[in-house]
């Protein structure tokens, strides 16, 4: 049976409800989006040809502030993959204690068959289908897998020609300049490893004599490496989507990655070039591989359903901490497995937490009209995740509860806080 991430966040979300005796009309809320809009994007393309492509926009719940979430261009996107990615960005606001609610969005779309006009014109379609739907005080998008602040611009761009105005707040992940905070780029990785660093503290593990293998080696996964790197970790191995071969691989060398010396040879695609990476000591091995690495740290990075009732198997016995920096890596099937091994996790939506955070910092900033230093922002990353991580382990040791059930009670329960305050829901 095909996976469906919808029902795999539902089937999260069913399992905390019971835990915190939520009522029927808190359940019915909030296991489905509150809105969903799905589109049709005629574009014509550079050889004059017309293309249709199928956008989306869910917004799961704005019950503690106006939406808030990425825009994904991935091929044979799905509503139900929005609508999960959607009902994570709600409990992923709640978990760092931010005023804003879930949203995403999505095209369905391969950026590797796309000109950069061709993206240009898709990225102000979306916005023309979408333009009262949206807003700094409704929805505000942002990047998510492959889009950058270019796509923002275009997006924003768009946004302000339909509504005559500045409306810098609309979308976030704006170029530094253009109203982009800086510590954006880096803020996603940056937060899963505060994170990390925080749970090796209470874990008593010395970061900086343990290894690690990371999946991916896109905007997460190298700034992720890049702090762990700084932190005295070593990196054993990362991975990356090779389109030629319609495949991915893992680049792993026992002495070191160096994520410098990778991002070199990688090319605008993000793809690692396999002739070079092994003329400079690296082996280039299936995909897959590297979850099943002697280490001690794992961190998926890429994409979803990754750890899997068929993949949890290849974790080897010394892996004592998985700090999710992708969305939806760890099914339910391999969670169950996962906590009965007693492998420690850092859930996606807590971990990767700090791209969302500086999000909310740069719309704060631009409402300001005033930027903060980057050491300030990061700062201030470190303030939110590190104070997220601690609620969210406490109540872990406090309820004996798995790492992944305590970030979603805390969550969940301020999110049905929110909603019952405002009447949407019963208590
Ligand atoms: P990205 O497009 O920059 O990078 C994705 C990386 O995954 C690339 O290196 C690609 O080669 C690799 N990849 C794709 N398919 C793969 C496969 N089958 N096996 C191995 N590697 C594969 O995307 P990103 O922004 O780094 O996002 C990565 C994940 O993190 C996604 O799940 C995204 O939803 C999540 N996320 C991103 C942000 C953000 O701020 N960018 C915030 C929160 C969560």
């Amino acid at each position: 049976m095909a996976f469906n991430p919808f029902e795999m966040a539902q089937k999260q979300f069913d399992t905390v409800a019971e835990q915190l005796k939520l009522s029927s009309s808190i359940r019915a809320l909030l296991r489905e989006p509150m809105r969903e809009f799905t589109f049709s994007l005629p574009i014509r393309m550079d050889d004059g040809s017309m293309r249709v492509f199928k956008g989306f926009r869910v917004q799961h719940n704005d019950g503690r502030g106006p939406c808030k979430g990425g825009i994904r261009f991935a091929p044979g996107e799905t509503i139900d993959t929005v609508r999960a990615l959607a009902t994570w960005m709600t409990w992923k606001c709640a978990v760092v204690d931010i005023p804003l609610g879930g949203g995403k969005g999505g095209i369905d779309c391969d950026t590797h068959e796309l000109s950069m006009t061709e993206q240009e014109r898709l990225c102000r379609a979306w916005v023309r289908a979408l333009s009262s739907e949206v807003g700094p005080v409704q929805d505000v998008p942002a990047p998510d897998m492959n889009t950058k602040g270019y796509h923002m611009i275009w997006m924003l761009d768009e946004y302000e020609a339909i509504h005559h105005g500045k409306f810098p707040g609309f979308i976030t992940g704006k170029p530094v300049g253009s109203g982009g905070s800086l510590g954006r780029t880096e803020a996603t990785g940056y937060g899963v490893i505060c994170c990390l660093n925080e749970a090796c503290k209470a874990l008593s593990i010395d970061i900086a004599k343990s290894t690690a293998a990371v999946q991916g080696f896109g905007n997460v996964a190298y700034y992720a490496c890049e702090r762990y790197l700084k932190l005295g970790g070593k990196l054993i191995c990362v991975s990356c989507w090779d389109n030629s071969d319609k495949c991915s691989y893992t680049f792993k060398r026992t002495s070191g990655v160096d994520i410098v010396e990778l991002r070199k040879i990688t090319n605008e695609h993000g793809e690692i070039d396999k002739a070079q990476a092994k003329a400079l000591g690296y082996e280039i091995l299936p995909g897959d591989e590297w979850l099943a690495q002697d280490v001690d740290i794992l961190i998926p990075a890429a994409l979803e359903n990754q750890i899997n009732a068929n993949t949890v198997g290849k974790i080897r016995p010394g892996v004592k901490i998985i700090a999710e920096g992708a969305n939806g890596p760890t099914t339910p099937e391999a969670d169950a497995v996962i906590k009965e091994r007693g492998i420690f996790v850092i859930p996606d939506f807590l971990c990767n937490a700090g791209g969302v955070t500086c999000s909310y910092f740069e719309q704060v900033q631009c409402n300001m009209n005033y930027f903060w230093p980057k050491d300030e922002v990061l700062t201030k990353l470190d303030q939110k995740m590190a104070s997220a991580f601690h609620g969210v382990y406490e109540m872990s040791v406090e309820k004996k509860a798995y790492m992944r059930d305590a970030a979603y009670m805390i969550a969940i329960d301020r999110v049905a806080n929110a909603c019952v305050a405002r009447g949407w829901a019963m208590k």
